[in-house]
């Protein structure tokens, strides 16, 4: 049996830090499916259309992973494509804390769920989406955090 396992998400944007999450659990998993979780009461400031030919071109030379965009209880997704695993980066305690009670959550929702944790690179570490919002919305340059080129022109 295949071993899938669902990355979930905001990605707003995807950084250096989800995809050295999603190239370790390669080592892991047959397949990674990367799931941007659709919330309509979060506004989005990178585009999600924009965020998945990003990602797949990111990931052009990995048949092996592929992007799913979603509007659904993240254990339900994983259900319904078949992935018995989470799988999540933890960078500190912050992080543990908040994935701590989502992961006892998913597995209320879908029993044979697992989330596996992967500790972050330490000098992946201090990356974040949010930081990165912040960096870019004031004019800031973000390119050595992203694995692409936000000018769109230059992925196709
Ligand atoms: P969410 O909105 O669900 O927290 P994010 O897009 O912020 O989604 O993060 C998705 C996952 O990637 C989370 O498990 C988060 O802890 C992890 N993550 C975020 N940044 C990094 C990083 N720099 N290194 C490793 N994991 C990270």
């Amino acid at each position: 049996m295949k071993r899938i396992a669902l990355f979930p998400g905001s990605f707003d944007p995807f950084t250096k830090g989800h995809q050295d999450i999603v190239l370790r659990g390669l080592r892991l998993f047959d397949e990674v499916v990367i799931g941007i979780g659709r919330n309509a009461s979060k506004q989005r400031y990178f585009p999600l259309d924009d965020m998945v030919r990003l990602i797949e071109w990111t990931f052009r030379e990995h048949p092996n992973v592929r992007v799913l965009a979603y509007d659904d209880l993240t254990a339900n997704v994983a259900r319904e494509i078949g992935a018995r695993f989470l799988l999540r980066g933890l960078r500190n305690t912050t992080d543990f804390e908040y994935e701590n009670g989502i992961s006892q959550v998913n597995r209320h929702v879908y029993e044979e769920v697992e989330t596996v944790f992967l500790i972050t690179s330490p000098p992946l570490a201090p990356i974040s989406s949010s930081i990165i919002r912040d960096l870019h919305r004031y004019g800031q340059k973000v390119d050595e955090f992203l694995p692409y080129s936000l000018d769109l022109e230059k992925t196709h």
